[in-house]
């Protein structure tokens, strides 16, 4: 259990799809004036050096963010994502990779909270130690699905609730499932997004069509296939599930996803990019 380290795969080509659109979603929350809350349930160590052993050994980065390094003319959303990394690497060489906390503190205003969970005993001292002394961002050594009970819906009753779960557990699409059914029933109003691997298409297929049949309204499916599906070399693409997503994300999604699988897909795959509505708002 816990043997997944984010350091290993930070800034792949998940990491680029996962992070654009979380941009969207809480600048899509920063559009009004009143204050949010993100809760994060597994937010990593927050901040990953990218020329370290361990992610120089598996080298995913090189098929993610590095392909992306230095371009110019992207969507704007895809630059506001480009530049969210660069504050990062001040002298232009690509040396780190924010991971999900830093890249939503970094859209924070000062009446905004951000709520991080992570449970590995070596990633979450990391993250606190990033947080220390920003008094917006509360960081718990915390099981982050029992967080979600405890800790939501917030007082600003506005806000995220982002899963990026490891996927060590067998069942945890049914549990995914079981948490967004919950969490609705108690905050209509919050935005829930949840990262989803796909390896063999059918276990995502079936949390989709499962979540399509909850009667849960406004939830948007966005997925970026760069590899193909069902190979025994790896995942080939992930998605999201967005409940209640900003106003146009489908729009923007369905325009800036084909830029980023022609940046991602690998060895003359064509891949595959899938924007669509699991259930009307
Ligand atoms: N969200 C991060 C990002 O985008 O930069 C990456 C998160 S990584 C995919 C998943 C993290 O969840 C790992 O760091 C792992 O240690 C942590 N984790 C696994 N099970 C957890 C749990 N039940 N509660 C909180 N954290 C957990």
């Amino acid at each position: 259990m816990l043997s997944y380290r984010h350091l290993f795969h930070a800034g792949n080509f998940a990491d680029v799809f996962k992070h654009c659109v979380l941009i969207q979603l809480v600048e899509g929350l920063a559009r009004k004036d009143k204050p949010f809350c993100v809760l994060d349930t597994h937010a990593g160590a927050g901040r990953y050096a990218l020329d370290a052993a361990w992610a120089q050994k598996t080298g995913e980065f090189r098929e993610g963010i590095a392909r992306l390094w230095g371009r110019e003319g992207s969507a704007p959303e895809i630059e506001a994502y480009l530049a969210a990394v660069r504050a990062h690497n001040p002298d232009g060489a690509l040396a780190r990779y924010p991971g999900s906390p830093l890249l939503v503190r970094g859209l924070l205003r000062d009446t905004d909270r951000l709520l991080l969970c992570e449970l590995h005993p070596a990633d979450h001292p990391q993250l606190k130690a990033l947080f220390a002394g920003d008094r917006r961002v509360a960081v718990h050594h915390r099981d982050g699905f029992e967080a979600i009970k405890a800790l939501l819906p917030p007082p600003q009753r506005r806000g995220l609730l982002f899963i990026d779960p490891s996927f060590e557990q067998k069942h945890e699409f049914k549990r995914l499932l079981d948490t967004v059914c919950e969490v609705h029933k108690r905050w209509r109003e919050g935005m829930i997004a949840v990262w989803y691997p796909i390896l063999d298409r059918a276990p995502s297929e079936r949390f989709c069509q499962q979540l399509a049949a909850t009667g849960i309204p406004a939830i948007l499916r966005a997925e970026l296939g760069v590899a193909p599906y069902d190979s025994p070399v790896g995942m080939g693409g992930s998605g999201l599930v967005i409940v209640n997503p900003p106003w146009q994300l489908d729009r923007t999604l369905a325009r800036i996803l084909p830029e980023l699988l022609a940046t991602l897909r690998r060895d003359g795959h064509a891949g595959e990019t899938r924007v669509e509505w699991l259930s009307p708002g």
